[in-house]
């Protein structure tokens, strides 16, 4: 099959500007868009700079955008992407620096953010008699949580990163989870301070994207909204945590759904100016890219008036 690939090109140490180059090459049946990469950089252009590791979809180096989506180059096949034409465009990821033509930032992607969590163990003394046994029931599920790749994948599907990149995002608070909850931690609370503050768990829109994206099966979202169950068992919650949470129920009282508009104008408080306007550059930036919702416009969703009754049920039974 001849297909040709259209591939980001990008080369800061001649002008820098982006640009593409096209492709065109013989692949066999059943080969991966990394095994034409290869090809196309044996044969045609070794000039061209991308990424690739252990070749089995275990380790998210190589990676890229295939025809608009996220893909590891080693696991997707050419021919699931030909089905309309034998042109496959590749980019690099949405929102991060760009180090060449495929090769992109990842400390600035994920590494940073994830050092910024603290991603070590801060055991407890081991028991006087020199042991320190751990039931196995909490690390069952801890062994799912440690089984990520690091491939990046919920970060790239992740809604928040595209309009505001220093949200830690659900790579970083997933490696965070298997922390938190390890039996062996002594303390989490300084760990918890930084996951709750700004740009961590709150900032979650939980859309289920990262989830959907990641090739494990580990549920970043579940993760992310495990640590703040847990910051509100530990007590550690501020006004603005409170406010969220309000605004959150009211919107889903009210219209059905989420009016997620309000909820981060209400999370800053009414009142908060300041605050208030540092929404303002991730409001515009939401807006271009057609993800701004109108606060307050919100229409009720069919069956809106079911699920007020089942709130007003909930709160009566509270009383
Ligand atoms: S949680 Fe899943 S998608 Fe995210 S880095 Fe780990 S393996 Fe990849």
């Amino acid at each position: 099959m001849e297909v040709t690939f259209k591939v980001y090109r990008k080369d800061p140490e001649k002008d820098g500007k982006p640009g593409r180059s096209n492709y065109t090459v013989e692949v066999p049946d059943g080969a991966t868009v990394l095994e034409a990469l290869l090809k196309i950089r044996d044969e045609m252009d070794s000039s061209l700079a991308f990424r690739c590791s252990c070749l089995r979809g275990h380790c998210g180096d190589c990676m890229v955008r295939v025809n608009g989506s996220s893909r590891l180059t080693c696991t997707a096949k050419v021919s699931a992407y030909t089905q309309k034409g034998p042109e496959i465009s590749l980019d690099p990821l949405r929102n991060v620096p760009v180090i060449k033509d495929l090769v992109f930032d990842w400390d600035a992607f994920m590494w940073n953010k994830i050092r910024a969590t603290k991603p070590w163990l801060d055991a407890s003394e081991t028991a006087a008699d020199g042991e320190s046994i751990i039931p196995d029931a909490p690390l069952q599920d801890l062994r799912k949580v440690m089984s990520c790749y690091n491939c990046g994948m919920c970060d790239e599907g992740c809604s928040v990163l595209p309009v505001d990149f220093d949200f830690l995002g659900p790579a970083a608070l997933t490696k965070a989870y298997r922390f938190v909850f390890d039996p062996k931690e002594k303390d989490h609370k300084e760990r918890m301070k930084v996951l709750e503050g700004p740009k961590g768990v709150w900032d979650c829109v939980h859309c289920y994207e990262a989830d959907e994206h990641c090739p494990r099966g580990i549920e970043p979202t579940k993760r992310i909204i495990a640590i703040r169950d847990e910051a509100f068992r530990a007590g550690i919650t501020n006004e603005k945590v409170a406010r969220h949470h309000q605004s959150f129920a009211a919107s889903v009282k009210e219209s059905g759904w989420l009016d997620e508009g309000r909820l981060a104008v209400e999370s800053e408080g009414l009142t908060n100016i300041s605050g208030l306007m540092k929404l303002l550059p991730t409001a515009a930036k939401a807006m271009v890219r057609g993800k701004a919702p109108i606060p307050y416009m919100h229409s009720k969703r069919p069956g809106a008036e079911q699920i007020k009754r089942i709130f007003e049920k909930g709160e009566a039974e509270k009383k």
